[in-house]
């Protein structure tokens, strides 16, 4: 068999083994066999590796039944470790994790321009800053992952468009590893938040489910059949710039009426200051008039109902099991959810809503920088014939 081939099965079978131990915790060889269908041999072979490694140790369990107690593999959470950061304007925010996406160190570092050569800088020093304060070892960094908004070309590593930072074909992850020697993936962020939603929920049943974010922008994430779904080059999920009303507003992308020109932070809270008074400040205190005004009020309603009604398209087109929705426009509150959730009973096909969960996820500032460092650990237990196209191994 060509050498090639022999390590690309070699790999397979390594992360197929990596993911067995993960889903089961603590698990015997005897039974990997039994699960992985893989030999005796390669079973014992691969995980002697992974234990070399400090992926895996071996643990002796406290069995009284009388026999020799039976030896468990588990994975070691602190085998290796990852950097995640969510890139955006103005400033670049990071977490150093171990493989269970437990933080040891977070920083927040300013971006004085929009310029790539300056967020390659900030970068690298987030990077240094982070590895310090965690007081890990640079070889036991085992990738950086970016998150950051537009249309991502996560197999070539080119951000293809930035709308907030003004980049076109940027080579982002090229970029990047010749400055930090380790692999490098990036990635649209509403795309690394599903796949921390995947990876690090244990357990999570669903195989089709749907992430939408509300907040600066409107985003969305896809997992089709246990996979994430990224469109031929990157851009699938730009539920923002769906059309929702062709005479509505002037959006970010040029065009009229775009989802997020209508029910984005800033659209809304333009919104008010026409509508309800020229001096609300924010969306905070949007959401704080429409406790006791009518008319601030309406406008939360009109954002709920036009999201919810966007949503029962997205079931009638998709039928997830799971409909989560995220960032930092959730504290919008009872007032846009109520009014969700009724647009979308209205609308939704029947038969499809009843088995559709839509669930208002929590909301912390840690989970971008999370999403980020879940790209880097589910590389690490994705099987190497997407890693091949996916990934780029410093020398
Ligand atoms: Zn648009």
């Amino acid at each position: 068999m060509p050498r090639a081939n022999k390590e690309l099965i070699r790999g397979m079978n390594r992360s197929l083994l990596l993911n067995a131990i993960k889903s089961e915790g603590e698990v015997s060889r005897v039974a990997l066999v039994h699960m992985t269908g893989l030999s005796p041999a390669t079973v014992t072979a691969i995980t002697g590796q992974l234990i070399k490694e400090n992926l895996v140790f071996e643990k002796t369990t406290g069995d009284s039944t009388g026999g020799r107690p039976p030896i468990l593999l588990a994975l070691n959470p602190r085998g290796g470790f990852v950097i995640g950061i969510k890139l955006m304007e103005g400033q670049a925010v990071g977490a150093l994790t171990d493989l269970n996406a437990t933080i040891l160190a977070k920083d927040t570092i300013a971006m004085e321009d929009n310029q790539v050569e300056t967020a390659l800088d900030m970068i690298t020093t987030l990077v240094a800053r982070l590895i310090k304060g965690s007081d890990i070892r640079k070889k036991q960094l085992m990738g950086v992952g970016i998150g950051l908004a537009g249309v991502i070309d996560f197999n070539n590593g080119i951000v293809k468009q930035n709308p907030f930072l003004g980049w076109h074909n940027i080579p982002l992850r090229d970029l990047l590893v010749s400055r930090l020697r380790v692999p490098v993936y990036i990635d649209n962020d509403v795309n690394t938040l599903t796949l921390s939603e995947k990876w690090l929920e244990p357990g999570r049943p669903e195989d089709h489910f749907i992430v939408i974010t509300i907040g600066r922008g409107i985003g969305m994430g896809i997992v089709f059949n246990g996979q994430i779904y990224r469109g031929k080059g990157g851009g699938a999920g730009e539920l923002g710039h769906v059309m929702v009303d062709p005479d509505g507003p002037l959006c970010d992308c040029g065009r009229h009426g775009c989802l997020e020109s209508l029910i984005s932070d800033r659209a809304l809270v333009g919104e008010a200051r026409r509508m309800v008074s020229s001096d609300i400040r924010d969306l905070d205190d949007l959401i704080e008039r429409a406790e006791t005004q009518a008319d601030a009020a309406n406008i939360l309603v009109r954002a709920g109902s036009i999201m919810g009604g966007q949503i029962a398209n997205l079931v009638n087109l998709y039928d997830p099991n799971l409909i989560i929705i995220s960032g930092e426009g959730i504290r919008m509150g009872e007032i846009f959810f109520s009014a969700l959730h009724k647009t979308f009973r209205d609308h939704v096909m029947p038969g499809l809503a009843e088995d559709t969960e839509i669930r208002i996820d929590s909301w912390g500032d840690d989970i971008w920088a999370l999403g980020a460092a879940s790209l880097v650990i589910a590389e690490i237990f994705t099987s190497p014939i997407q890693k091949e196209e996916g990934s780029i191994m410093a020398s």
